[in-house]
């Protein structure tokens, strides 16, 4: 399995935008004097659905790049996350399985994990594009470091979710405007194999 899935330079922006993410949650970490050391948790249970054919394609960059018996495990074990969730769903439960990415406690994927698995933690905001503005409070040991502060410092995640729009627009162009909208989880993207030929 090798097919080209991003255009080289759709992918040089993927990996710029996912490293300047890094860096802004590193700097906001290092001055709150937060990490995951040591942490009871881990968040890679959350369930998250992802919106963008991008992140999609360099998900799966990621995993075209894998010996290929370590990428049909690791797919097998999207499969049963997939089966567990849709049972949990039904049941009207918000899923809290593994992602099946995760070994160990580690990502798999880690240079190519999604734009949540790089931002959840701090406390961070962002401007839509109708002017209202969103906050996210990061994650419970986050807000517990920082309660009782007057003033939260946020990563601020609106040029990245702009930057994050701009890449999906230079790709798709105006096929954008017909294809099938994206909502799936990292699981699903696994399972459903990388997302069809674009060009
Ligand atoms: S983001 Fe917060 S809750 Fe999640 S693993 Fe790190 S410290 Fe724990
Ligand atoms: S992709 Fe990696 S970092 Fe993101 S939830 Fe899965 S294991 Fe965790």
């Amino acid at each position: 399995m090798n097919q080209e899935l991003l255009p080289a330079d759709i992918s040089r922006r993927m990996a710029q935008l996912y490293s300047d993410m890094e860096k802004a949650y590193d700097e906001l970490a290092q001055g709150l004097d937060f990490s995951c050391a040591g942490c009871p948790d881990n968040c890679c249970d959350s369930y998250f659905q992802h919106h963008t054919y991008g992140e999609w394609a360099y998900l799966w960059e990621g995993l075209q790049a894998m010996e290929e018996k370590r990428r049909e495990t690791l797919i097998a074990r999207a499969a049963e996350y997939v089966k567990g969730s849709e049972r949990m769903l039904a049941r009207d439960e918000r899923p809290n399985l593994m992602c099946p990415l995760n070994e160990n406690g580690l990502c798999a994927l880690y240079p190519h994990r999604l734009m949540i698995c790089r931002l959840h933690g701090v406390p961070s905001a962002m401007t839509r594009p109708d002017g209202k503005r969103l906050e996210f409070p990061g994650c419970f040991r986050c807000q517990e470091l920082v309660s009782g502060r007057e003033q939260v410092p946020r990563l601020d995640r609106t040029s990245m979710y702009q930057e994050l729009v701009q890449i999906e627009m230079d790709w798709l162009g105006p096929r954008r405007r017909t294809l099938p909208k994206v909502r799936m989880t990292i699981a699903e993207m696994m399972v459903k194999g990388p997302p069809p030929d674009k060009r």
